[in-house]
C-alpha cells in the first residue's frame, strides 16, 4: 500500500522560493571585482535569479543544457546557481586554477553552451578560444561601467543581460531527478571526471547539512564560505545557507588573503567559516604576525584534506574557535562525515578531545560507510583495522558524466569506491589514513602518510610537510618526509626526526627528511603527491 503524502518535487528553485518568502531581508555581502564591499539581500538575489532565468530562456537554452561559470564567490555567482538550475539547465562550475589543457577538456566534454566569467578570467578565455569553438557566447559578470574590451564572441555584460528582463518568471516544475549542476574532479590521475548532481540530491544534502551535528546552520548565523563556489558547490553552503536564511559573506577574489579574511570576519560578525586547511594556515599566520584575535568567529568547518592537530589547537587556544572537521568528495556532494562530539564523550580531557578532532568525523544520516579488505570483506569498526573506504547514499554519484560505467569506481553491490583508506572506531568516527595510491607499505605493514604529515606539522618550525613512499632495498618502501620550513626558521633533519619520538610507532618514523622551498599543489590547494613523487623519482635513501 502506498502512503498518502504529496509528491512535491525537491527542486533547487524551492529553496529560492522559501528563502525569498521567509528571509527576504537577510544580507548577502560580497567582495566583487568591481566593488570592495557589495551589499544586497536574499530578496535581491532571488529576484535577479528570476530575471536571469528569463534571459537564459531567451538565449534558446533547453532543459539539461550546460551553462558554465568561471568565477569567484560573490552574489552574481550565487544568482547564477539559482537562475541556471532553477530553469532546469545545468550549472557547470569550473575551477579557474586548472591547467589550460584541463579547462579546454572540461569545457568541451561538458559541451557548455554559454560561459559566465569574472572580468579577470576574460584574458584566459580569450587564449582558450581557438580550442573551445563550440561555446556560443560569454557573459561577463560586471556592469557596463566595468565591461572590458574583449575579442570573445557574443560577449554580453551580466547587468545588461538581466536588466532587460522582468522578474515575473515562475520557476518551472519538473522531475526532481533532473540534473542541476556539474562539477569535474581535479583529475590528478587521467582526465577530469564530471560529477552530475540532481535537484533531489542537492536538496537532500543541503537539508541534512543543516543539522546541529553536521554543519549546524540557523537563520541567526553569518557564514563565510571560503571554499570556492567552483569546488563541489562550496560544500552545499549556497543551498543550505538559503534554506536556513543565514547571512552570507562572500570573499570574491580575496580567498587566499589572510588579512582580508580577518577583516571580513570581524567587520561582518562571521560566526562560521568554511574552507580547506591551506586557507586557514594563511589566516592563522596573519593573526599571529599582526597580533590579532578572531573575536567574532565561533567555528570553522575544515575539510578537503586532513586537518593538522596544530591548526585545531591554534584555533582553540588562541582564538577560542571550534574546528569541525569534515570529510567528503566531489562525488559525494561532498559531505560524508563531520566531526562533532557524541553523547557520552563529553567527559574527555581537552587533549583527548583534540585527538578526536583530528579524525575526519562520524557518519551522518544519509551516507552509509564501510571499510573492506583487498578481497572485499568488511572490516571491523575497531579503530585499528584499515581498508578501502566505500560509501552509498542519495547524494553519492552513481556514475560519471558521459562515462557509462567505464570508470570502474562502483562495486557490484552498488557502493562507490572512494579511493581513500580509513579506519572506523567503535564510536563510528572515521579516520582517513591515506589515499589508496599514496599508501606506504613498509615490510608488509601500512604506514599512514597523513599521520606522519600531521605530526610533522606540529613542529613550530614546519610550514608544510608531505610524506611519500620511496623504494627501499630491505623494507620495500620507507617514508620520506618533505618539509617546507616556516619563514626564518632553522630546522635540521636530526631535530625533525627526534620530534617524532613517542608520537608515532618507532618504525613509522621517516627514514629521511628533504627540505624544499615549496610543495606542489593541486588546483584546490592540496599537496600534489604525484608531482612530488616525480620530483623525488631519482632519490635514494642514504645508506645506513
Ligand atoms: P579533488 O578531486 O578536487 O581533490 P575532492 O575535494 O573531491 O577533490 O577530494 C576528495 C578527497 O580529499 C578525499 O577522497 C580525501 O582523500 C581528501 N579529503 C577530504 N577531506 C579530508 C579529510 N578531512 N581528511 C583527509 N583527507 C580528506
Amino acid at each position: 500500500m502506498r502512503g498518502l503524502m504529496m509528491d512535491t518535487p525537491l527542486l533547487v528553485s524551492s529553496i529560492a522560493e522559501h528563502a525569498e518568502k521567509f528571509h527576504p531581508d537577510r544580507e548577502i555581502v560580497s567582495v566583487t571585482m568591481d566593488n570592495p564591499l557589495h551589499r544586497c539581500t536574499i530578496a535581491d538575489v532571488m529576484t535577479r535569479a528570476r530575471q536571469l532565468g528569463a534571459a537564459l530562456a531567451k538565449l534558446g537554452l533547453k532543459q539539461g543544457d550546460r551553462v558554465a561559470t568561471i568565477a569567484w564567490n560573490d552574489f552574481r555567482h550565487l544568482e547564477i546557481y539559482y537562475g541556471v538550475s532553477g530553469m532546469g539547465y545545468v550549472c557547470h562550475t569550473i575551477n579557474p586554477r586548472l591547467f589550460p589543457e584541463q579547462l579546454v577538456f572540461i569545457i568541451n566534454h561538458a559541451e557548455d553552451r554559454w560561459i559566465f566569467t569574472d572580468v579577470m578570467f576574460v584574458p584566459l578565455l580569450e587564449k582558450l578560444l581557438p580550442q573551445i569553438g563550440n561555446v556560443e557566447g560569454f557573459v561577463v559578470m560586471t556592469d557596463e561601467a566595468n565591461m572590458p574590451e574583449t575579442s570573445l564572441p557574443n560577449a554580453v555584460c551580466y547587468e545588461t543581460l538581466i536588466g532587460a528582463e522582468s522578474a515575473d518568471l515562475e520557476w518551472p516544475q519538473f522531475d526532481e531527478r533532473t540534473a542541476s549542476a556539474l562539477c569535474y574532479t581535479s583529475g590528478t590521475t587521467g582526465d577530469p571526471k564530471g560529477v552530475l548532481y540532481d535537484h533531489r540530491s542537492t536538496v537532500l544534502h543541503a537539508y541534512v547539512s543543516l543539522a546541529p551535528d553536521v554543519i549546524g546552520l540557523s537563520s541567526r548565523d553569518t557564514i563565510l564560505p571560503v571554499v570556492p563556489l567552483f569546488h563541489v558547490n562550496a560544500w552545499g553552503i549556497p543551498y543550505s545557507a538559503m534554506m536556513a536564511g543565514a547571512k552570507l559573506v562572500l570573499p570574491g577574489p580575496k580567498m587566499g588573503d589572510g588579512e582580508a579574511l580577518y577583516n571580513l570576519i570581524e567587520s561582518e560578525g562571521v560566526h562560521m567559516a568554511a574552507g580547506v586547511p591551506t586557507v586557514w594556515l594563511g589566516l592563522l599566520q596573519y593573526c599571529e604576525q599582526a597580533g590579532k584575535r578572531l573575536d567574532a568567529l565561533e567555528r570553522t568547518l575544515v575539510g578537503g584534506a586532513a586537518v593538522p592537530r596544530a591548526m585545531i589547537q591554534a584555533f582553540r587556544d588562541k582564538h577560542d574557535v571550534e574546528t569541525v572537521q569534515g570529510w567528503g568528495m566531489t562525488e559525494m556532494s561532498p559531505l560524508g562525515v563531520t566531526n562533532t562530539l557524541k553523547a557520552g564523550l563529553e567527559g574527555l580531557s581537552a587533549d583527548e578531545k583534540l585527538d578526536l578532532a583530528t579524525k575526519a568525523g562520524r557518519g551522518l544520516y544519509g551516507c552509509e560507510l564501510r571499510i573492506v579488505d583487498d578481497e572485499g570483506n568488511e572490516l571491523p569498526w575497531d579503530g585499528v583495522a584499515y581498508g578501502a573506504l566505500q560509501v552509498r547514499g542519495p547524494w553519492v554519484c552513481s556514475d560519471y558524466f558521459k562515462l557509462d560505467g567505464s570508470a570502474g569506481t562502483h562495486t557490484d553491490d552498488g557502493w562507490f569506491e572512494t579511493g581513500d583508506v580509513a579506519t572506523i572506531d567503535k564510536q563510528g568516527y572515521l579516520a582517513i589514513t591515506d589515499r589508496t595510491k599514496d599508501v606506504i607499505k613498509s615490510g608488509g605493514e601500512w604506514i599512514s602518510s597523513i599521520e606522519l604529515e600531521n605530526t610533522a606539522m606540529g613542529h613550530p618550525a614546519v610550514a608544510e610537510a608531505a610524506v611519500i613512499g620511496i623504494s627501499h632495498p630491505k623494507w620495500t618502501e620507507r617514508p620520506l618526509l618533505v618539509v617546507v620550513r616556516a619563514e626564518g626558521q632553522d630546522l635540521d633533519k636530526d631535530e625533525m626526526l627526534a620530534y617524532f619520538d613517542g608520537k608515532v610507532a618507532s618504525w613509522w618514523v621517516p627514514t629521511d627528511v628533504a627540505f624544499v622551498d615549496e610543495l606542489p599543489h593541486t588546483a584546490t590547494g592540496k599537496v600534489k603527491k604525484i608531482e612530488l613523487r616525480k620530483q623525488f623519482a631519482d632519490y635514494a635513501f642514504p645508506e645506513d
